[in-house]
């Protein structure tokens, strides 16, 4: 092995803000978990108020997943048994299982080469879905504005999947507050780490009403997630009380405990994280095998890994790249390649029917790379990794070494 180059540790994550400290002590002397045990302000409440207000939306209900977040909007739309859903086939795992957890069929819709929807397949399957999942998967987003237009002239939901998303504005507007609601996650591998956990945020009174009871706001509960008067909120949680099964997706107070602090890194996160996105991509773009998409004009990106494809490379060529970076200490994981990748469509074999047949979104996962980029990474740290990236495609294609030291 000739590395000289010592890569950083991708997976490691950042330390959680002292700040919880103080918060996390106090809830293990009282022993107050319990989202619904304080009279008020418990600190899941205070999570939910702080994250609207982040956001500029009117409600916010925190639960235990994204997935969870996903399937309650689901619920909350009241969509009939065996609705048929689209998604794009580019998406994780969750996001269909999602869908069959809430008793509807997902619709999977062709992803072009950029990673986002390709639009015109989009509306040619418009016709026959009654609600919509945008995932914005890996933070990509795509043609919000003609998908709004479509769905918004043909009455459809859109459910937005922002996962990946948090801090990635289109037109300078947060996404998740584009669609009726929004779903975002605090899993380890997103920009807000809690292990697990989960919100979605909505201006639309009913719909939260209708989500809150059904995340296990049993009895009177709902009134905890009342911040002052509100006629429309109250109206709808009287009009579901008793009305709505109780899937009990609630969040713990430690896990609050654990968000709150760190929603006033997310703008630092955010800057370092599009820095180094950036930096590497440009490193990237200078190979001939390597490419990197654009965003799309109106977006401004949070990302915390970074994708590229592949150019001119066979699949067996793409198994040695990856191979060649791995031996150098960075992992790329070819979407497409992997036997069992869970965000390769034809392995949700969960969904009923046939694999759908999607040419497009199935060349281009055989081509697409997937690499950890942390925001906190340093420019050495950064610029490693670029470096042992375009010396592994250089090492495959069989070119004299021409980049790096
Ligand atoms: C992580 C992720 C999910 C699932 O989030 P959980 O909180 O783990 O349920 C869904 N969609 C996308 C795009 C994701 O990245």
């Amino acid at each position: 092995m000739t590395h000289q180059i010592t890569p950083p540790d991708t997976h490691q994550s950042e330390p959680i803000p002292e700040s919880a400290r103080v918060a996390i002590d106090a809830l293990l002397r009282s022993g107050d978990l319990f989202r619904y045990t304080a009279p008020q302000d418990a600190p899941v409440a205070l999570l939910e108020r702080e994250f609207a207000a982040m956001m500029g939306s009117r409600y916010a209900l925190a639960v235990s997943s994204c997935s969870a977040a996903l399937f309650l909007s689901l619920k909350a739309l009241d969509l009939p048994r065996g609705a048929r859903v689209m998604i794009p086939a580019f998406t994780f795992a969750a996001v269909p299982s999602a869908v069959v957890h809430a008793d509807c069929q997902p619709v999977l819709c062709e992803v072009g080469d950029n990673y986002r929807i390709d639009i015109a397949d989009f509306e040619a399957r418009l016709g026959d879905v009654q609600a919509v999942i945008i995932s914005h998967m890996r933070g990509h987003t795509s043609d919000m504005d003609a998908i709004m237009a479509l769905c918004d002239v043909r009455n459809i939901p859109v459910i937005e999947d922002a996962a990946h998303s948090l801090g990635t504005t289109w037109h300078g507007r947060n996404i998740g507050t584009l669609g009726r609601v929004g779903c975002f996650s605090f899993q380890s591998y997103k920009l807000v780490n809690a292990g697990e956990g989960g919100i979605l945020i909505t201006d639309d009174a009913d719909l939260v009403a209708r989500a809150v009871i059904m995340s296990g706001a049993y009895e009177h509960n709902w009134a905890k997630h009342m911040a002052g008067e509100d006629a429309a909120l109250t109206a709808a949680f009287a009009k579901y009380q008793n009305q709505l099964p109780l899937y009990n997706l609630r969040l713990s107070n430690l896990s609050a405990a654990i968000i709150r602090p760190q929603l006033d890194e997310v703008p630092r996160r955010v800057r370092d994280g599009r820095a180094g996105h950036d930096r590497v991509a440009a490193q990237l773009g200078t190979s001939p095998w390597i490419s990197v998409p654009a965003k799309l004009p109106p977006e401004e990106r949070a990302p915390d890994s970074i994708q590229f494809n592949l150019i001119d490379m066979s699949d067996d060529d793409a198994a040695a790249f990856a191979a060649a970076a791995a031996r150098r200490g960075v992992k790329v994981q070819v979407f497409g390649a992997s036997a069992d990748n869970a965000r390769a469509f034809w392995n949700w074999q969960f969904i009923p029917g046939p694999v759908p047949d999607l040419p497009r979104t199935r060349t281009m996962l055989s081509r697409a790379c997937d690499t950890r980029l942390p925001a906190r990474l340093t420019v050495p740290e950064l610029d490693a990794i670029a470096a042992i990236l375009l010396e592994a495609a250089t090492e495959v294609m069989g070119q004299a070494k021409a980049y790096g030291t």
